[in-house]
């Protein structure tokens, strides 16, 4: 079973036409940096051609000179930038379709990523996805897109990647159910009333990976499982009543999946994205030099796994009903829920108030069409002004 639209021929094997050119859009970011490692570890196999950034100009000018690609893009406005580089939000679009890209890594963090990857999809790409907002705004608009246009969808996400390496060769009639793990973050055996006033370093302290603020925040309130478990329906097809999640403190299993015989298939090792990165550019195939150490399970020492608290991290079953109930309900979950973490960060709204936010913009809008991706992007922006409205007026 393989993602919709995506081919089962490889193309990261060394041709005789030469490297195959990447495109990275979020390269100084915590994927794209990472991503940059993993490109230059590889220098046959793949060659950057564009790069982007949001407002990082100091550390993509480093890039730009390390790696010299045709394109380089800044999306917020720089006097120091060079006349040659793209600028604003059209860069990353400008990136995605760059015709000596073939791959695209979508690095962005947030729904800001989705025109990039519609774009790359629609020129038939591979997209090698780390921007999980992408899938769970408008899943269902992206994976026809990939299926119309021939394009593919590979996931980043550690998760995702295990899932598509577990399901490697297998039929949809073939599986049972998907098993998610979760670190559990900073605040998984905190009392409900800790967590509710959990400071920003409390929550900017994950135990298991090194990762952008946002998807850190959204570990800390498992808004991230609820983004993955959306995620995971779009990329593989699987309803929601066949996708679970559990919590893995160690972070060592990256995820399960169970067949209908019964068995279960894991993929682990030690935490490291550079893996899923590589996986994604070269799937189906695997080669060497992934910068991951050799396993070894007795340093590892013990694997534990726990049920979600629910009640003490609402955004889990917030996020998973929205799913469920489609239409724009996921896009107003996101939206909601990147506002409230940008409130959360800038100091306006406490840890627990990002759940009670999310929760006021579902009950609101959540019923709000997503037939089309005007309707999507209306939705998305309306539940923005929401809750930002609501934190205005309490300030
Ligand atoms: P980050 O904040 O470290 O980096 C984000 C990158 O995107 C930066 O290069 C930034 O310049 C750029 N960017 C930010 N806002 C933008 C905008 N509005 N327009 C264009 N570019 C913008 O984030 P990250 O941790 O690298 O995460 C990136 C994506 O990958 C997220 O969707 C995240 O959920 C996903 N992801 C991250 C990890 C991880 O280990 N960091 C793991 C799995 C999935
Ligand atoms: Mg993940």
């Amino acid at each position: 079973m393989t993602p919709p639209g995506m081919s089962a021929a490889p193309i990261g094997g060394a041709s005789a036409a030469g490297p195959v050119g990447v495109a990275l859009l979020g390269a100084t970011g915590s994927i794209g940096t990472s991503a940059l490692r993993v490109l230059a570890r590889q220098p046959d196999r793949f060659v950057p051609v564009a790069l982007t950034a949001n407002g990082n100009f100091a550390a993509l000018q480093e890039q730009v000179a390390r790696f010299s690609p045709a394109y380089a893009g800044l999306v917020q406005s720089c006097p120091d930038a060079p006349a040659a580089w793209g600028r604003g939000p059209d860069c990353l679009v400008a990136a995605a379709t760059h015709p000596e890209a073939a791959i695209v890594i979508n690095a962005v963090v947030g729904a800001a990523g989705l025109p990039a990857t519609l774009a790359a999809l629609r020129c038939g790409k591979r997209v090698a996805l780390a921007n999980k907002e992408t899938l769970v705004v408008a899943g269902g608009i992206v994976t026809d897109t990939a299926r119309e246009h021939g394009g593919e969808l590979v996931p980043v996400d550690s998760e995702h990647s295990a899932i598509l390496q577990c399901l490697a060769g297998r039929q949809p009639h073939e599986v049972r159910r998907l098993l998610l793990t979760a670190s559990g973050g900073p605040f998984r055996t905190w009392p409900a009333e800790r967590i509710a006033t959990a400071t920003r370093s409390d929550a900017l302290k994950h135990p298991t990976w090194q990762m952008g603020s946002k998807i850190t925040i959204d570990s800390a309130t498992l808004a991230n499982k609820a983004l993955e478990v959306i995620e995971a329906h779009h990329l593989f097809g699987v309803p929601y009543d066949r996708i679970d999640v559990v919590v893995h403190p160690q972070s060592i299993i990256h995820s399960f999946v169970e067949f209908v015989d019964g068995s279960v298939l894991a993929q682990m090792g030690v935490p490291s994205m550079e893996l899923p990165i590589l996986y994604a550019l070269t799937w189906p195939e695997r080669v060497p030099d992934s910068g991951v150490p050799s396993f070894d399970p007795v340093a590892l020492g013990g694997l534990t796994f726990e049920a979600v608290r629910h009640e003490q991290f609402p955004m889990l079953g917030l996020g998973i009903a929205a799913g469920r109930q489609g239409g724009a309900a996921p896009a107003v979950f996101n939206a909601a829920n990147e506002e409230a973490v940008a409130q959360f960060l800038a100091g306006h709204l406490s840890f627990g108030g990002i759940a009670e936010r999310v929760a006021d913009a579902l009950q609101e809008l959540g019923g709000s069409s997503g037939d089309t991706l005007d309707a999507l992007l209306a939705a998305d922006a309306a539940a923005r002004r929401h809750v930002r409205s609501r934190i205005v007026a309490e300030l």
